[in-house]
């Protein structure tokens, strides 16, 4: 397993964890099998949004002493008073929701996210209404370890981490939400079918998000990886072919600021597919062959996806890009992790010997030889 930083925090998640989800409803057999396979393989990141109490008792126990093992993320808000997931914005009974999971969980949660901020009304319930300073609250008393929140919409998530509050974000990405509009509703998109005609390269809004969250080290963890299976589906995808598990990880995983993508897997088999991303080779992870007729749109923008490499000046050419464009948002105030993030590259822009090979490789046409000469500019060296 690898491991990486979670945003500033200084919590290190496996960069492949566990949504819980589908283990709602199932036997505790099988919620055992399923987070003990997790465990052996180094999982160590779960998410727990689901506020029922068999669900939550049947993790907590299959977890036993073990919990000490792993980092648990709670979500503030979500309830099942109408025995069905809901939200709710009113505090007695958010209150008693996520005092239930303190109690469940041995009396801390170690991320505390402030549940589905998607619109407006979300943004003022939370914020206004008590949910906000709740989390705050519960920082201080040290029931909780951090303060994060979960979205499926840009505008709005910029917003949440505009405040400064947030040090993690739970977000929707794979490759067809990037490529829709930032006004699209994805979920609504993924339910009756993306349409691709629509697809205009990568969202700037969803791109500027992830930057936007290196910049503020906030820490992204990823739902929604897989697009609820439809990018797996021959019937289901928008692109010309499927996409493989392991390439929808890789996607996720190259975006700036994300940590862990969390799978909803929901037995022991499923956890061992997803985790097969850690043996994938290179190709097998590759995703830019899917993309298709849609390649121009990409035209000049790098995506991460290192097919350029080899680099015989040894640069990560992918690494140095993705800091390049988050300095790009202010040249005068480049946060200084982002320095040190890469300051920390074996080699850095100034290394590029402009041999061309690597824009000969890259299929969208990226000025990488230019791009080196800015990193070099811009973080000396
Ligand atoms: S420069 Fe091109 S090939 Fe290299 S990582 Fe960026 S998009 Fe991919
Ligand atoms: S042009 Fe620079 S970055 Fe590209 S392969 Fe050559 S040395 Fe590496």
């Amino acid at each position: 397993m690898e491991y990486r930083q979670i945003g500033a925090t200084d919590a290190r998640g496996s960069i492949i964890g566990l949504g819980c989800e589908h283990l709602d409803g199932k036997p505790y057999q099988q919620v055992r099998d399923t987070i003990d396979a997790a465990l052996e393989r180094g999982i160590n990141l779960l998410d727990v949004f689901m506020p029922g109490d068999e669900v939550r008792g049947n993790i907590a126990r299959a977890l036993g002493s073990r919990r000490r093992d792993v980092m648990i993320q709670g979500h503030i808000g979500s309830t099942d008073v109408a025995q069905q997931y809901d939200i709710s914005r009113d505090m007695p009974v958010v209150q008693r929701y996520f005092e239930q999971m303190l109690r469940t969980f041995g009396g801390y949660i170690d991320f505390g996210m402030m549940f589905f901020i998607d619109s407006e009304q979300d943004y003022h319930d939370v914020f206004d209404k008590g949910i906000a300073d709740y989390a705050r609250r519960l920082k201080q008393q040290g029931d909780i370890g951090h303060i994060g929140f979960s979205s499926h919409n840009p505008e709005i998530a910029m917003r949440v981490i505009q405040t400064g509050l947030p040090e993690t974000m739970l977000f929707s990405i794979n490759l067809a939400f990037d490529l829709c509009p930032a006004d699209a509703h994805v979920l609504q998109e993924m339910e009756r079918g993306f349409d691709a005609a629509a697809f205009r390269g990568i969202d700037p809004k969803r791109a500027a998000l992830y930057k936007l969250c290196e910049q503020n080290g906030v820490g992204i963890t990823v739902m929604k990886t897989l697009g609820a299976g439809k990018l797996l589906s021959a019937q289901h995808t928008p692109f010309a072919q499927p996409m493989t598990i392991a390439q929808c990880i890789h996607y996720a995983l190259t975006r700036p600021a994300v940590s862990s993508v969390l799978l909803g897997c929901q037995t022991r088999d499923e956890v061992l597919d997803a985790l097969g991303y850690l043996d994938a080779s290179d190709s097998e992870r590759d995703y830019t062959h899917v993309l298709g007729t849609l390649r121009n749109d990409f035209k000049g923008n790098c995506v991460y996806c290192n097919h350029c490499l080899p680099c015989p000046a040894e640069i990560d050419i992918a690494a140095v890009n993705k800091y390049l464009d988050i300095a790009r948002l202010d040249e005068d105030h480049v946060p200084p992790s982002v320095r040190s993030h890469y300051a920390g590259l074996a080699r850095g822009g100034d290394a590029c010997i402009a041999c061309g090979h690597c824009q000969q490789r890259c299929p969208f046409g990226v000025p990488v030889i230019d791009n080196m000469a800015a990193a070099a500019r811009i973080f000396g060296g």
